[in-house]
């Protein structure tokens, strides 16, 4: 379904951006692939699925690197029609003890970056009458959690950010929509399981069940399968009226 277009997914190394990045491959896109750790092993994941990838490391709090992977990707695949801002990063701290650096952070990572890839992303795809813009929000930008500030303030302003990328280009074949996940095993979320398991002197398994239990009735992690799946479905033709929307897939969380 998707042969001949190319996916950038930010931060796209581990969790639900490779997650993103395999299923959009195993519809035949090409991938360009960004983050930090064991970039090796993601491109490798990648590459069996048979498609182009490439890999560029920019450092989506710095907007001059930014800058260069979008020149980069243009020169690597031609174009960039799929576009998942993924990269992000979570701290979890009272307000008042909150510290200004990892606000800071927290905002270039989680929103700026969004603007930034958008804003250099959108030209071409209005230009080719084509274009996806998935971003990957989190329930915490429909509801709030405490000791989250940053990243809550960060994904509340994504959400109204693809609102209005999605009316910006709402009489386009562009469209923009968030994807707000509640818990998924991934890095970010085994740190919390970590300090849980610390904190209540309980072990991982316990740890994960009361993470589970506060806040996601199903009492199942969503998958990055499943987010992959759904990024899919946002590629496809019967998506291409959805324009500005904010899907949950939380295990009932914001039905609270
Ligand atoms: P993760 O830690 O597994 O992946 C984060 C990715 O972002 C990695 O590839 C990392 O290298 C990359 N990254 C971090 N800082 C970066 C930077 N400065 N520049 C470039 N890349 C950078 O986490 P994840 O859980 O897969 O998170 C992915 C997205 O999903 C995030 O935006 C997160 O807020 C969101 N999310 C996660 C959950 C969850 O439960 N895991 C829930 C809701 C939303």
């Amino acid at each position: 379904m998707l042969k001949a277009k190319t996916a950038l997914v930010t931060g796209s190394t581990s969790g639900i951006g490779l997650g993103i990045a395999k299923a959009l491959a195993r519809q035949g896109a090409n991938i360009l692939l960004n983050g930090f750790g064991d970039t090796e092993a993601a491109l490798a994941e990648v590459r069996a699925l048979g498609v182009r990838v490439a890999y560029h490391g920019a450092d989506m709090s710095k907007p001059a690197e930014i800058e260069e992977m979008m020149r980069a990707a243009e020169a690597e695949f031609g174009a960039v029609d799929i576009l998942v801002n993924n990269a992000g990063i979570q701290h979890v701290a009272p307000v008042a003890s909150f510290p200004p650096e990892k606000w800071d952070a927290i905002i270039a990572i989680n929103l700026s970056s969004a603007f930034h890839t958008t804003r250099l992303a959108l030209p071409g795809m209005t230009q080719r009458g084509w274009g996806r813009i998935i971003n990957v929000a989190s329930v915490h930008g429909l509801v709030a959690s405490a000791e989250k500030s940053a990243y809550v303030a960060a994904k509340h302003g994504l959400i109204g950010f693809t609102k209005t990328v999605a009316l910006e280009t709402a009489s386009t074949g562009v469209t923009a929509n968030a994807i707000c996940p509640g818990w998924v095993l991934t890095p970010l979320v085994e740190k919390q399981v970590a300090a849980r398991a610390q904190a209540d002197g309980i072990d991982h398994e316990q740890a994960k069940r009361r993470l589970l239990g506060d806040k996601q009735p199903s009492m199942q992690f969503t998958t990055a399968e499943e987010l992959g799946e759904l990024a899919v479905f946002l590629c496809s033709p019967a998506a291409n009226n959805i324009r500005g929307a904010a899907f949950n897939v939380d295990g009932g969380w914001v039905a609270q």
